[in-house]
């Protein structure tokens, strides 16, 4: 099925390139370039993804949704999640691996380096929609935000030239929510390395995206009435380690593991 969407596609553009008499040379170079890129991409590899989906889906299926009959079947009816999770979109990270969080315990953002922007209608409504219904509709009783080590994002923010000069077209814009982290870790930690200043950056930013949370007015309300708790992690797939502290503003360990 992967190879027949690239013949598709190749099929296609090849055809432009023959009925488009009019194709401007620039449309046509490019239009010749990718069509290069698809065919090179259609052989060699040797990963079927649909294969590994359909492999990963059925060892699922039979031994987990089968297997669990009482526990599918109320999720079928609704979720009433205790968590909701802040995570790096880094594919070592998976919360529902390293803290074997199961469906229906925790309502899930993912982003690059596990960032809560502010409360911001216009610029964050995707993360704004995901906390809002979390908070409101599902009543969840705790906010965890997750950071890690070797985090790219938490590198990548770290590596952002003093003159505020930019290279990509997302990445940096967003990972400067936490921009007042970078500056915290510059300032207290300048005679670490670059790597340790990225690993303190990784928990401050943690507690930038906690006191972010609290511009959310139903987040701030919640915290005030004890209905919520917002908390910071860091874990450590280097060392195989897990810290978790409250928001205070302070790292002050409620487990280290
Ligand atoms: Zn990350």
């Amino acid at each position: 099925m992967g190879s027949k969407s690239y013949e598709d596609a190749i099929a296609a553009l090849s055809k432009l390139l023959r009925d488009k008499t009019d194709l401007g040379s620039v449309a046509a170079a490019k239009i010749k370039k990718i069509t290069a890129e698809l065919e090179s991409a259609a052989c060699p590899t040797q990963f079927d993804a649909v294969k590994r989906i359909e492999t990963g889906f059925l060892h699922f299926k039979t031994e987990k949704y089968e297997k669990n009959p009482d526990l599918y079947g109320a999720l079928a009816k609704g979720q009433s999640p205790k968590f909701m999770v802040f995570a790096c979109s880094d594919s070592r990270v998976c919360p529902s691996h390293i803290l074997d969080l199961q469906p229906g315990e925790a309502f899930m953002v993912r982003n690059i380096a596990n960032m809560v922007p502010p409360y911001d209608k216009t610029m964050y409504s995707g993360v704004g929609a995901a906390i809002e219904y979390a908070v409101l509709h599902l009543k969840v009783e705790n906010i965890v935000v997750i950071g890690h080590s070797c985090c790219g994002g938490i590198k990548g923010l770290m590596s952002i030239p003093d003159d505020g000069t930019t290279a990509s077209d997302f990445i940096e814009q967003w990972v400067s929510i936490c921009a007042p982290a970078k500056t915290k870790v510059k300032s207290e930690y300048s005679g670490l390395s670059f790597s340790e200043q990225c690993t303190n950056c990784e928990k401050e930013a943690v507690n930038v995206s906690l006191g972010n949370l609290l511009t959310y007015p139903f987040v701030r309300e919640a915290v005030l009435k004890n209905t919520l708790v917002l908390k910071g992690a860091h874990y450590d797939f280097v060392n195989g380690k897990f810290d978790l502290w409250n928001l205070n503003f302070q790292i002050t360990p409620t487990l280290a593991v």
